[in-house]
């Protein structure tokens, strides 16, 4: 039997997850689980590069780490744990800082983008180098596989160049991985930004109440031009229609489309069935949340085992690296 390629994925612990982290990751996730040796980590020294404020992050983790045991990530068969809590991955990141340039860093158009959408004047020196932790966290597992929207992409690719740069200078230690992209696209905010996310204030939490759920959806953009019941409506440039419909309800598709551009569907009654197909969709999320969270101790447990695990597997390649470099 051939051995399963290993998996590397990760998110930054900034709290609950919403819809747009389960159709852009989490699903995906889940699907590849049983074809592929998966590690999930909690990124909290990641978290760093944007906000310095430490006083949410361990609550953040465990916070994410419920949203991702309740939408099936399965802990039996994937690790999952905390970065901060790894010491190795801050050790091989000290060393493959050694093998790129600042200038290759500072070409990054991932990091170019966001110096630019959060406005910062001065990047950090650990923000810049912001890719090279991200290989150590692939590497140190020996990743074959990163899962990743189309904006990760450069980031693997300087994980490649990276495990290459170490595999010729020294000995051959890793594997160069492969990004993996995502099925689905992002998944639009409320707002009908491009992307959910939490400081756009544009989600729909996975833990959020029905009626909280029914709420925010009421106040989704449509079609601008379709005021009130009986306007004839465009479902391709509503984003109720082409992304909420289309992703938690597509049997009702061709009804929507019909009653919509003839006037027959109202926005408002049209939201609420969104709302309704998305609350029911998160049915079981939510059944098993409230048991993990009536029981943290078990999470706490369960993040306790994938870090004695993942540790196991990263001091293995730690040593791999000693003996490569002759260090140790
Ligand atoms: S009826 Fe539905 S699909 Fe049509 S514009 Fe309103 S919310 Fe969008």
């Amino acid at each position: 039997m051939n051995k399963k390629k290993r998996i590397l994925s990760g998110m930054r612990p900034t709290g609950k997850l919403h819809l747009g982290h389960l159709v852009g990751a989490l699903e995906n996730w889940v699907a590849l689980q049983g074809e592929y040796d998966n590690f999930h980590l909690i990124a909290d020294y990641h978290a760093l590069t944007t906000s310095l404020d430490t006083s949410e992050i361990y609550n953040n983790s465990i916070e994410m780490l419920i949203d991702w045991l309740s939408v099936g990530l399965d802990p039996a068969k994937s690790p999952m744990f905390r970065q901060s809590q790894i010491k190795e991955h801050t050790e091989l990141h000290l060393i493959l800082s050694m093998l790129i340039t600042a200038a290759r860093l500072e070409r990054n158009p991932t990091v170019k983008e966001q110096v630019r959408d959060l406005n910062i004047e001065n990047i950090s020196y650990g923000h810049l180098g912001y890719p090279v932790l991200q290989a150590a966290d692939i590497l140190l597992y020996k990743g074959e596989v990163v899962p990743v929207g189309e904006d990760q992409v450069p980031h693997v690719e300087i994980t490649r160049e990276i495990a290459r740069r170490f595999n010729t200078q020294y000995k051959k230690v890793f594997p160069a991985p492969e990004p993996k992209l995502a099925k689905f696209a992002r998944l639009p905010g409320l707002d009908g930004n491009a992307k959910m996310s939490k400081s756009a204030g544009n989600t729909i939490l996975l833990s959020d109440s029905p009626d909280t759920i029914q709420k925010k959806m009421g106040k989704a953009v449509t079609d601008p031009l379709k005021i009130r019941r009986g306007d004839p409506g465009r479902p391709e440039i509503c984003l109720v229609f082409y992304a909420y419909h289309k992703k938690f309800n597509p049997a009702e598709i061709p009804v929507i489309d019909r009653d919509c551009r003839s006037g027959a569907l109202g926005c408002v009654d049209c939201k609420a069935n969104a709302a309704n197909h998305i609350i029911e969709y998160l049915v079981p999320f939510r059944e098993k949340r409230r048991q993990y969270e009536s029981n943290r101790n078990h999470v706490e447990e369960i993040l306790h085992d994938g870090e004695a695990r993942a540790r196991l597997v990263a001091q293995k390649t730690m040593k791999e690296v000693h003996e490569a470099m002759g260090i140790g």
